[in-house]
């Protein structure tokens, strides 16, 4: 299915068939229903769904923990066209390669240390990569870049991870995104940045206590960072700091902490296989974090 489009579907039971998870066996219907035990979901059948930016801004902020903000996130459906498309991906429109696995078909939660040194941000789910495997950056050949980087730094325990579920740890590191659904194209609104930017600024709020540092993937990922942070009423220089490759900006918290806001390339196909980044270029980065 081209990505840009959002065809009508109807998401009944005929087009819900239960399918073996790759990793566990375990059969699952597409979208996974939460609190069904694929692996690392954070939610349970009981979890409060955000339906509008207003429900997602409470349920962000009032949650306690990084447990309890990725059990709210992974079942959130205030946007109407990703969650649209995300759904119609895992039912209808999987890879032909994927077809014979249950997809995830949820926002990706974040992955990681649960009491991180360093927080890394990218732009989105893919539509083929985190939305079928519920964990972010994984499936996918941009995954196997900032998993493989990770490890070669030190963060990771496995230089891959491919699915749920495959024993993938991060220690020191969390990994989240801007936009936690899949988006048509790789092409969030407007509004649906905004909206899901709640979701971020708690994620930066929940964390920053131990922060030491944070790497946005592409410009997406580092406008929407200093984004959250300004809304955080953290210190942000002005102008706002350019995003280049390498960039690094110090940014202090409304308590008064210091944190490092580094910038790669994203490490989308486009660059990577076209050599604007490179495995070194990446390492370097990482190195300081
Ligand atoms: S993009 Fe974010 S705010 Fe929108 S439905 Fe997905 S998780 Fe919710």
């Amino acid at each position: 299915m081209p990505e840009g489009d959002v065809p009508e579907v109807d998401v009944t039971a005929e087009s819900v068939t239960a399918l073996a998870h790759p990793v566990t066996g375990q059969l699952f219907e597409s979208p996974a229903p939460p609190g069904t035990g694929w692996p690392g979901d954070p939610a349970t059948a009981l979890t409060p769904v955000a339906r509008t930016a207003k429900q997602v801004e409470r349920l962000a902020g009032r949650a306690r923990s990084l447990a309890e903000l990725d059990a709210a996130m992974s079942v959130c459906r205030a946007c109407p066209r990703l969650v649209k498309w995300r759904e119609t991906v895992a039912t209808e429109g999987k890879r032909a390669s994927f077809v014979d696995q249950p997809y995830w078909g949820r926002p990706g939660p974040g992955f990681g240390d649960p009491e991180p040194a360093v927080l890394v941000i990218g732009l989105a789910p893919a539509a083929n990569g985190t939305n079928r495997t519920g964990r972010m950056f994984t499936g996918d050949r941009s995954g196997d870049w900032i998993y493989a980087a990770l490890h070669r730094a030190g963060f990771a325990s496995q230089s891959t991870s491919s699915h749920s579920g495959d024993g993938q740890t991060l220690t020191g590191a969390r990994i989240v995104a801007a936009v936690r659904c899949a988006p048509p194209a790789n092409k969030p609104t407007p509004t649906e940045r905004d909206t899901c930017g709640h979701w971020l600024d708690r994620d930066l709020a929940l964390t920053a206590p131990g922060l030491r540092s944070m790497l946005a993937l592409g410009a997406f990922g580092w406008d929407a960072t200093l984004a959250s942070a300004r809304r955080l009423g953290w210190q942000v220089p002005r102008p706002k700091p350019r995003f280049t490759h390498g960039a690094e900006v110090t940014l202090v918290t409304s308590g008064g902490r210091p944190i490092r806001l580094l910038g790669s390339y994203h490490v989308s196909q486009q660059n990577t296989f076209t050599g604007k980044l490179t495995e070194a270029m990446l390492d370097k980065v990482l190195a300081r974090l």
